[in-house]
């Protein structure tokens, strides 16, 4: 009864939502804060009569607010469901299947999903000792693109902006590097100003971490303005009102709100550093971190006794049964007071 192409499907696994009891949720890289009060505002202040009509299908108003914060022409920015949908339509628009794509064995564990989803060679490079990305890795086998998050998941660390200008220099310019910046607004330095240099540059940007949308599911991509013309055929192929009209006005009420989110991502980023050295003061190898999750591990216990240890005192973080990150544990940055129950948890695991 079902097609041939259902049976080699290997769905996401997505961080677990309990209902058995309250937990304290560390375990998506959501955001601890509420979105801005403008967007409760807009919220508020929608008509929902116009539910009767259909979005604008390209989102003229979202796209406009959203280029202006990354100071681009809104012909070079698109909108989708969130950056999953977005990532989907990069790999059906720039990888063939012919050649491989090039990314870290250690990355987001949707790019797998979709290459397996698009029948999509991959080829995946180790990452260096100190869990760094490694341009000569990345580089070396023959490709038809590279793909990677910066600041990386789930490590949370970042590639400098230099060795990103010197992966891109040495790679055929004429294949896409997808940098996928859903951690960006924490303290890395985003690779947009690189995009006038490197037309086959994309950059991927979701709103669900740093601006408390993960609910909304609103996400972009950033790249030349004939490249968004490429990508818009495909999606108009494929579903052509894709962002909601709810979504469209919370989204321009988001943007236009960039001080708060930059207050809110600023203490985040303070309370990152803050748990870093409190967690290495017990005896956790943490990696350094730009992203709002730290990645950690303690010597003498597994990754997976931590998570369960730390779930059964109420508190959900995230444990990957990956070969070489199998020990550590990925903890989303909360708030301080999160963060200090956490700590107290930490505490008083038995080893
Ligand atoms: C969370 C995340 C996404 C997905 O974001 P959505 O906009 O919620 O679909 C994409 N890439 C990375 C690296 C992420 O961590």
């Amino acid at each position: 009864m079902y097609a041939e192409r259902v049976k080699i499907l290997n769905p996401y696994v997505p961080g677990e939502q309990p209902k058995d009891r309250v937990y304290i949720k560390l375990n998506a890289n959501e955001n601890p804060y509420p979105p801005s009060p403008k967007v409760r505002e807009a919220l508020q202040n929608f008509d929902y009569s116009q539910l009767r009509r259909y979005p604008d299908p390209d989102a003229t108003e979202l796209r406009g607010a959203f280029a202006s914060i990354v100071k681009v022409s809104p012909d070079m920015v698109y909108a989708g469901n969130g950056s999953d949908e977005i990532l989907s339509f990069i790999f059906y628009t720039f990888f063939d299947g012919k050649l491989p794509v090039v990314l870290p064995v250690h990355t987001y564990s949707f790019y797998p999903v979709y290459a397996s989803y698009y029948n999509i060679a991959l080829h995946k490079v180790p990452l260096e000792e100190d869990f760094s990305i490694s341009i000569d890795k990345l580089l070396k086998p023959e490709s038809c693109g590279i793909i990677f998050a910066n600041p990386n998941a789930p490590t949370g660390r970042f590639m400098s902006l230099e060795k990103l200008h010197e992966l891109l220099t040495r790679y055929d310019s004429d294949k896409p590097v997808v940098v996928d910046e859903a951690y960006i607004d924490f303290g890395g330095e985003t690779a947009v100003p690189l995009l006038k240099e490197f037309h086959n540059l994309v950059i991927i940007r979701t709103f669900s971490k740093s601006y408390s949308f993960a609910g909304a599911r609103l996400g972009f991509v950033i790249a030349a303005s004939d490249v968004i013309n490429t990508f818009i055929t495909v999606k108009n192929s494929f579903n052509h009102f894709p962002i909601d009209s709810i979504v469209q006005k919370l989204g321009v009420a988001a943007c236009e709100d960039y001080e708060y989110y930059e207050k809110i991502n600023t203490e985040i980023a303070k309370t990152r550093d803050w748990f870093s050295k409190e967690l290495g003061q017990l005896g956790y190898e943490v990696i350094p971190s730009k992203a709002n999750f730290v990645f950690a591990k303690k010597s003498g216990l597994s990754g997976e006794e931590i998570y369960k240890e730390i779930k059964r005192k109420g508190i959900l973080i995230r444990h990957f049964n990956h070969s070489g990150i199998e020990n550590h544990v990925r903890i989303s940055i909360g708030t301080r007071e999160e963060m200090n129950r956490l700590l107290d948890a930490i505490k008083n695991i038995s080893c």
